[in-house]
């Protein structure tokens, strides 16, 4: 039986739905169209006026927006609003090139808190449930997003942030934490680090985690849930459009429900900008229609996802985007391959004879690119035969090219050499680009 935030809006019917999405997109673009100089032009050159604007359908009309468009007006020249109602910032953590900013209104931010919370809900939390943030707080989204969600949700908020491990787990252990956030990679080192500390999974109370903020794969949710005895639930987001929360996991796992009634999704071919079916991959953009401060319209993400409109489970009828499978900047072409760091740890997770640390390593030699994969050995591993290792590595070297149809070079390295992060892992080093 699941619980809902708002079923209202959760569990609406399409067509009800598809109503207060026009209207309020028809708001937001007249909205923009006064306010922000920017769309003004744009639309304008495209010959489109806001009153053309008045259905969902008429959004492909409409110009996209770049993160470009948001680093040529840094930083508040995309803003809808004056100064006055802005009462909060926040950056993108500039994973990829120079720092955008995006601010919020009192009403934006009990919008966010809402999503979240919705997400929280999906998640089972309820206000007598203890929230383990470690999300980093600051300019950075993760933190204080998933804060607002949980005070909504009436829960007792830990607000730990990132940093110092071992303390995170006495806080967890000793606070009594039944829910965590962070990125599924910290809670990899969150695991490691209770197994190393002699914890085991039935001395914590943790009963569902909410990881998100990087792409992480099927293979690695398993290796958490066992690890941390937890239900891990995968949650999406980002800066330029709210931040957590734009989409958020139900108890079915298989996909994250989007929050519709404020952000419109659509799925475009990247290279044309042609809008594709529901259930195609390609680029998802999503346009704002609640936000007053910053709100994007027709935002290209990068991010590669499919939606789905299949009957969830759980009652809920906002449409799902399957787990993305990365930025189209994250992608990788190798020898003219393309591959996602997504799959290489699929096939890591499930050999599952490695710890679940790697890195992707491409480099051009005598014009041809190399590719290394790094993996860390188990402590159990390293004590192995010589011959044990070498098998290993053929065997993983033999499953990477069978499923990317290029051969890599498998290192395995010591255990714990590989670095851990607190937020995003850094899972490839690409020297080509230093050349
Ligand atoms: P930055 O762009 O500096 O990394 P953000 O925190 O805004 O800062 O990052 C948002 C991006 O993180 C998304 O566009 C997406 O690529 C990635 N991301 C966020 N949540 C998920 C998730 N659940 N699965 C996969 N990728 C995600
Ligand atoms: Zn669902």
């Amino acid at each position: 039986m699941s619980n809902y935030w708002n079923k209202e809006m959760e569990c609406a019917e399409l067509y009800e739905m598809r109503a207060l999405q026009s209207f309020r997109l028809s708001k937001t673009v007249k909205r923009v169209y006064e306010n922000v100089p920017i769309y003004r032009q744009r639309m304008d050159e495209a010959g489109v006026s806001p009153d053309d604007i008045r259905c969902v359908e008429d959004l492909a009309k409409l110009p996209f927006t770049y993160k470009q468009d948001l680093r040529d007006t840094y930083p508040y020249g995309m803003f809808a609003v004056p100064m006055d109602e802005v009462v909060r910032l926040h950056a993108s953590s500039g994973t990829t090139g120079k720092q955008i900013v995006v601010g919020y209104t009192q009403n934006d931010l009990d919008i966010w808190a809402e999503c979240c919370a919705r997400a929280l809900t999906a998640a089972g939390a309820t206000n007598k449930d203890f929230m383990h943030v470690s999300y980093g707080y600051g300019l950075f989204t993760g933190g204080l997003g998933l804060h607002g969600g949980a005070e909504k949700v009436g829960m007792t908020v830990i607000p730990v942030s990132t940093g110092n491990t071992k303390r995170q787990i006495n806080i967890i252990k000793d606070f009594g934490s039944t829910v965590i956030c962070c990125t599924p990679s910290y809670a990899l080192y969150l695991a490691e680090t209770m197994e190393e500390e002699g914890i085991k999974k039935e001395d914590i109370k943790l009963k569902a985690g909410l990881f998100g903020a990087e792409p992480w794969t099927e293979e690695m949710r398993k290796d958490i849930e066992n690890r941390l005895g937890l239900k891990a639930l995968d949650i999406y987001g980002l800066t330029e459009i709210i931040g957590p929360g734009v989409a958020f996991e139900c108890e079915e796992q298989t996909g994250m429900h989007i929050n519709e009634d404020n952000f419109i999704v659509e799925t475009i071919d990247p290279d044309t900008g042609e809008v594709l079916p529901e259930g195609e991959e390609g680029e998802l953009v999503f346009t704002c229609i609640t936000k007053e401060a910053f709100p994007l319209i027709r935002y290209r993400t990068r991010d590669i996802g499919v939606l789905s409109r299949e009957k969830c489970s759980c009652g809920r009828t906002l449409v799902k985007m399957l787990k993305p499978r990365g930025r189209s900047d994250d992608m990788l072409i190798i020898r003219g391959v393309n591959v996602f760091p997504s799959q290489i740890e699929s096939v890591l997770l499930s050999l599952g004879d490695t710890a679940p640390f790697y890195q992707i390593i491409v480099d051009r030699v005598h014009n041809t690119d190399t590719f290394e994969v790094k993996i860390e050995l188990t402590e159990a591993m390293f004590s192995d035969t010589m011959k044990n290792i070498s098998e290993t590595e053929a065997k993983i070297k033999a499953a990477i090219e069978s499923t990317l149809g290029i051969s890599p070079k498998i290192t395995l390295v010591e255990p714990k050499s590989l670095p851990r992060v607190e937020g995003k892992a850094v899972r490839v080093i690409d020297k080509r680009k230093l050349h």
